[in-house]
């Protein structure tokens, strides 16, 4: 039928430790919920496997469906612990959760290292000891960021004589920040992994610690991140999270794809949360009331000659808002709006609800997680801030761009692969990019933005139109992954 098809047949196990719409803190729950799906597509049979936190929503627990159960052995000394099986089938994908209330009965599915170390050296091994004990031996076990890191390690130390170390295996980072460090002795003990692994070539990264990030990285057929630059900065100290020098030597192997966005949760023309919808052929008529409703929800002054910058984001360092708050009283002239959608740290809390007040009617500052307002920003909004320190991929950006806004953003990671400059002589880009991690910058860089938008719209409009145009779809990302399967298992 379609060219989908064509490509041979191969089965992916996705392990890791969260997936939208069961439990999701950030864009990893949205990548083990969207890639498989759009797997499934490129002719792949994909089952996830999760751990069954009990804070899932009981709409999904209720239609889970037991598949078996049995003991494993885990730590050092022989302890074992209960593993069940628990099924449930969706839109051609296969999640199975893996089932102890002792390990996953808490609210949260993180909650402190003393915690999560044991909690994921049982989430891995018991996820290899599921795909046997099913008999469902993919070709390739696709593993997601530290807390699925040790299952490449026990493929190739404890499995090797099972059945499932046929599989090849990919290890994704979504955010080399975290690692999973914690000292030898209790990641010894808790996995039962042999001596031998805590090498420094391996999980050890000091005298007295362990790495589960890196034990992954060392074992792993090949690395992934979901950016091609970020794949180059992680190789350097700054972006290397003391990485950088085990990433240097294991570059053969690693690769960069960047991620997509669902088209069905992200579609102008029919989402239900924007005051209008529209396309890319009155995409610049339909902005225009967009914003003027915006403005009236927020309480800013109508005027929909204003130029309106949105900024959605948590409020972390990662995320350059030390930058934004430095030069936001130099962003703001008659001619300027700025609206903020985040929580996280106090600091960043604060200082934009100050923001607000000092620039009553002109700032907004939606200190909240509201899925509904975001919608509404990103189309409502004329450009989009994302000045941030590293970003491993970003999907604000991308979702600004297919909803029409102009992203303003700092060359690195995913901003950088998925932004091109605007070059004013050949009236080409997406964007307004700045490189060093300076407010001066981030400042210049929304002035060009805003001479652009108020000397020469019909070259801004254009931009716009060139952004809605853009194909930022699970479809693209999820052929580069078969290919990387195919090439692996060929
Ligand atoms: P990260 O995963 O580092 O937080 P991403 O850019 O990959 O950053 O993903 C952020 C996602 O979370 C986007 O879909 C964004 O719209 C959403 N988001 C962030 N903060 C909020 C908020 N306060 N309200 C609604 N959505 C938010």
């Amino acid at each position: 039928k379609t060219e989908e098809y064509m490509t041979p047949r191969r089965s992916i196990a996705f392990i890791g430790s969260e997936c939208y719409p069961f439990v999701k803190t950030g864009g990893l729950g949205d990548v083990m919920y969207a890639l498989p799906k759009a797997l499934v597509k490129q002719n792949c049979d994909v089952k996830v496997i999760l751990p069954r936190y009990k804070c899932i929503p009981w709409e999904y627990q209720e239609k889970m469906v037991y598949k078996g159960a049995f003991e494993m052995n885990l730590c050092a000394d022989g302890r074992s612990f209960y593993v069940g099986i628990m099924e449930y089938v969706w839109d051609g994908v296969v999640y199975d959760f893996i089932d102890n209330e002792e390990f996953f009965g808490g609210g949260n599915p993180y909650t402190n290292l003393i915690d999560d170390i044991p909690k994921y050296c049982y989430f891995a091994k018991a996820a290899l000891a599921a795909l046997n004990y099913l008999d469902w031996i993919p070709d390739i076990i696709h593993c997601h960021d530290w807390q699925a890191a040790l299952v490449p390690v026990y493929l190739r130390t404890l499995f090797e004589d099972t059945k499932i170390s046929s599989a090849k295996t990919i290890l994704t980072i979504h955010n080399l920040r975290f690692q999973g460090v914690y000292n030898i002795p209790t990641i010894r003990y808790w996995s039962g992994l042999p001596d031998y692994v805590f090498n420094k070539d391996a999980l050890k990264v000091s005298y007295d610690d362990a790495n589960m990030l890196k034990g992954g990285l060392t074992y792993s057929n090949i690395i992934t991140t979901v950016s091609h630059t970020y794949a180059g900065e992680i190789q350097t100290p700054y972006y290397g999270e003391n990485l950088d020098a085990h990433l240097r030597y294991h570059s053969g192997k690693l690769r960069g794809i960047v991620n997509g966005i669902d088209y069905d949760i992200w579609n102008t023309s029919t989402d239900e949360r924007l005051y209008e919808n529209y396309d890319i052929t009155n995409v610049i008529e339909k902005k225009k009331e967009n914003k003027r409703k915006l403005q009236e929800e927020l309480g800013l002054v109508q005027d929909e000659g204003k130029f309106v910058i949105g900024l959605i984001s948590r409020l972390t360092n990662q995320k350059g808002l030390d930058l934004v708050n430095e030069i936001l009283p130099q962003i703001m002239d008659e001619y300027t709006q700025v609206v903020v959608l985040g929580t996280g740290d106090s600091v960043y809390e604060d200082s934009f609800r100050y923001y607000e007040n000092a620039y009553k009617g002109n700032v907004c500052s939606n200190i909240m997680y509201d899925e509904t307002r975001a919608h509404k920003i990103y189309a409502g909004a004329d450009a989009f801030l994302v000045p941030s320190q590293f970003e491993p991929c970003g999907l604000t950006q991308l979702i600004a761009m297919h909803y029409g806004t102009v992203p303003i953003v700092r060359e690195t990671g995913g901003l950088k692969d998925t932004v091109e400059p605007y070059n004013m002589f050949s009236n080409t880009g997406n964007g307004f990019t700045f490189d060093r991690y300076e407010s001066g910058l981030l400042l210049d860089a929304i002035n060009r933005a805003k001479t652009l938008y108020f000397t020469e719209r019909e070259c801004w409009d254009e931009m716009v139109r060139r952004d809605m145009d853009k194909n930022f779809s699970w479809d693209n990302a999820a052929k580069q992954y078969k290919d990387l399967y195919l090439e692996l298992t060929w």
